[in-house]
């Protein structure tokens, strides 16, 4: 059986970021917190726990050690609060977050409002709002144009979650044009995310399988096995090699691999080597 990986497939920049400034802040020793799980992906959120580094809910949960942000970036509120207790802060706030919640503050500034098109309640979201809030805007989250208050007027700046579609993005600047409102758009997206999504449907399209690994909690992972069982009906998504079943396999001449942002390179080589050893 042929094992084809991804062109695009696993921890992106961002994530593979935090990781590593996790792993060194675990060797000095003196342990570290995290603001929530590092990342969605159980296995890696042991491991780390493994060497000293414990998910927390805020900076009041911390004893003592680092606080670490995670790439989804945190309110000006949190960091604030690590910072009023003293704590040592380990930010690995991805570049592109740190560059959308520049251009958030931008917006409310320039524009006054300013809408976040993404989702409502996630993390990077959350951060996004606060720092356009606290540069004094009046900020609202749609997911798509019905989301639009029927009240929004001109000016309006745009930013967008960095996970987000350029197809979300834009409809909701054409909704925001036919009422005659011509946004300031700050395209945040990030491309790591449609990069993943684009190969993985390619790969589904030429393989009898495909194995989809990361864990069950990570929404970008699950997206990436929806889109992957849409033209590949033995699409399976999968944590751990052992969960890999032979039976899912008969007959097949090639099975595709990929992975989620959250997915890093060794959890990925272990599936490989397991199916190549089918
Ligand atoms: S998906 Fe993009 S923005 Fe998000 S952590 Fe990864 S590289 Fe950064």
């Amino acid at each position: 059986m042929r094992v084809v990986k991804a062109e695009f497939a696993g921890a992106c920049y961002g994530v593979q970021r935090a990781l590593d400034m996790a792993v060194k802040a675990s060797e000095s020793g003196q342990g570290a917190s995290t603001l929530g799980p590092l990342i969605h992906n159980p296995q890696v959120v042991a491991e780390l726990a493994e060497r000293g580094i414990r998910a927390v809910e805020g900076p009041e949960n911390v004893e003592r050690g680092s606080v670490i942000i995670r790439s989804h970036g945190v309110t000006p509120a949190v960091r604030r609060a690590v910072e009023a207790r003293g704590l040592p802060l380990i930010d690995a706030t991805c570049p592109h977050v740190a560059r959308a919640q520049k251009a958030a503050a931008e917006l409310a500034r320039r524009c006054g409002r300013v809408v976040v098109v993404g989702e409502a309640g996630h993390p990077e979201v959350e951060g996004l709002v606060a720092h356009a809030r606290e540069a004094g805007g009046h900020v609202v989250v749609v997911a798509e144009p019905d989301d639009l208050p029927a009240s929004l007027e001109a000016p309006v700046g745009i930013v967008v979650q960095t996970t987000q579609t350029r197809e979300a993005l834009d409809a909701v600047v054409a909704a925001l044009a036919e009422r005659g409102i011509e946004a300031d758009v700050k395209n945040t997206i990030c491309f790591a995310t449609r990069q993943r999504q684009e190969s993985a449907a390619a790969l589904a399209d030429e393989v009898d399988a495909i194995v989809v690994i990361g864990g069950r909690n990570s929404s970008n992972t699950t997206r990436l096995a929806d889109i992957c069982a849409l033209s590949c009906a033995r699409t399976h998504h999968v944590e751990a090699p052992d969960e890999l079943d032979p039976a899912w396999f008969a007959g097949c001449e090639s099975v595709g691999v990929t992975a989620g942002a959250s997915t890093p390179e060794d959890q990925i080589a272990a599936i490989v080597e397991r199916l190549e050893a089918l």
